[in-house]
């Protein structure tokens, strides 16, 4: 299956001859459990390795400017870098939550001293970074969280619980939105750096349905944490969390559709040789190329939307609430993909490809960054101006 042709400007053209030999004298291949490994140990050190290997070739942070050690890439340029790395087969990034999310927050509202604290460190790898947003009874309507930071003897001293963090147990710090100030809902909320490493804080794992330990819950229990960790203004926490999900739906979708188009050839690769070795039969095999066109055909569009928006990005237009519409493309072509899988192979292309994996984690995406409930409400309400749901909606599409 071909991908319809991108024309790019020879900048562009330049980057990506440079990143294809690069990788072609670098690239290791991607651990076949790479993503889907219930050792997540060993996934970890699949990534750290190659981050390693990254940052040393100066591929690591891409769109970060020079003087921060990056390549001042522009979006389409990341958009590139993304597809490439996705189709060399390499193992995942390893800090995208730090490099994609944290870094760039803290070049836009952080101090000096906390730029050059934290980003040579999330560069090297050494500072990994999750996101403390969600809490038990605010989810979807996170401007209702509860954890909370009070300034005592000139530092914070922060409670509550925070939940579905990814990767806090491996990570050292966590970006933690908590409420500091007794003011309305989301004037009320301020972000801090915090380390992970204090006896205070308690990480206690999370089981997803296919038996994964990527996510848990974490414990505030009185932490003193410095002044200085505030990152942007006190109360001014709700803008900094508004432009973090913008750049999480905006730049970290880049590559989603060329992933979503690699596992659409591995899946048809599979069930070809089950239906040779008479495992499925003709009418299964061709359930799976109907359902196959139809969500190639999506991913074109999908890929297509992430093109406008990376030249929308680089004219230096924001992304806002149009991040909910590429969500919706990739949960939608994620989620038939697997549904087509599952329908024309059953489980025991599942089992075998670690489809059932996938399938379950398609499931997933429904909900995390927003779920798609709040997704549609954005697009409906604020893109397509269709007329206010007369209960009024809390619509926090996030992480
Ligand atoms: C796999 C995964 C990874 C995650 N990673 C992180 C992370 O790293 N950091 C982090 O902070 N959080 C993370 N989250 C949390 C995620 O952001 C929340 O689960 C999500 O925002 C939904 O919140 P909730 O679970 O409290 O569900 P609720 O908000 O309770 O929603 C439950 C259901 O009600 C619907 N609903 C709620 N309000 C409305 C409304 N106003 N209109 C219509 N329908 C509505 C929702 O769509 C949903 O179907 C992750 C979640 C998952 C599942």
């Amino acid at each position: 299956m071909r991908d319809l042709d991108v024309v790019l400007e020879p900048r562009h053209e330049l980057l990506r001859t440079e990143l294809r030999g690069w990788l072609a004298r670098n690239a290791p291949p991607r651990p076949a459990d790479d993503d889907n490994d219930s050792d997540e140990q060993t996934m970890l050190a699949h990534r750290r390795e190659w981050h390693a290997r990254l940052s040393a070739g100066g591929w690591s942070a891409v769109g970060w400017p020079e003087r921060f050690g990056g390549r001042a890439a522009d979006a389409l340029d990341r958009y590139l870098y993304h597809e490439e790395l996705t189709r060399a087969g390499v193992p995942r990034l390893l800090t995208t939550a730090g490099i994609a999310l944290v870094g760039p927050v803290l070049m836009r509202h952080g101090t000096p001293e906390q730029q050059a604290r934290h980003l040579p460190r999330i560069l090297s790898g050494e500072e990994l970074w999750c996101l403390g947003l969600t809490e038990p009874d605010a989810g979807s309507d996170l401007a209702g969280l509860r954890a909370e930071a009070r300034l005592e003897d000139g530092g914070w001293v922060l409670s509550g619980r925070k939940t579905w963090v990814r990767w806090a147990e491996p990570a050292t710090h966590c970006a933690v939105l908590v409420r500091t100030e007794q003011a309305p809902r989301h004037r009320g909320l301020s972000f801090l750096a915090v380390a992970l490493n204090d006896p205070a804080v308690t990480v206690r794992p999370l089981r997803s349905a296919d038996g994964r330990h990527t996510w848990d819950t974490v414990d505030f229990d009185a932490v003193r944490v410095p002044a200085d960790a505030l990152i942007g203004e006190r109360g001014g926490g709700w803008a900094v969390a508004m432009g973090l999900m913008e750049l999480e739906r905006a730049d970290q979708s880049f590559a989603d559709h060329t992933d979503l188009l690699e596992l659409l050839r591995t899946a048809l690769a599979a069930a070809g040789a089950r239906h040779r070795r008479g495992e499925i039969d003709d009418a299964a095999l061709s359930r799976l190329h109907r359902g196959a066109v139809a969500v190639w055909t999506r991913c074109q569009l999908f890929r297509a939307v992430n093109l406008r928006t990376a030249r929308r990005l680089r004219a230096g237009e924001p992304v806002g609430d149009e991040g909910s519409l590429i969500r919706l493309h990739w949960t939608r072509a994620y989620q038939e993909l697997a549904a087509v899988v599952e329908d024309a192979c059953g489980p025991g292309l599942l089992a075998a490809d670690a489809w059932s994996r996938r399938y379950l984690d398609a499931r997933a995406t429904s909900i995390f960054s927003g779920s798609s409930e709040i997704q549609r409400t954005v697009v409906g309400e604020r893109i397509a101006r269709l007329p206010r749901t007369r209960t009024r909606t809390r619509t926090t599409p996030k992480g």
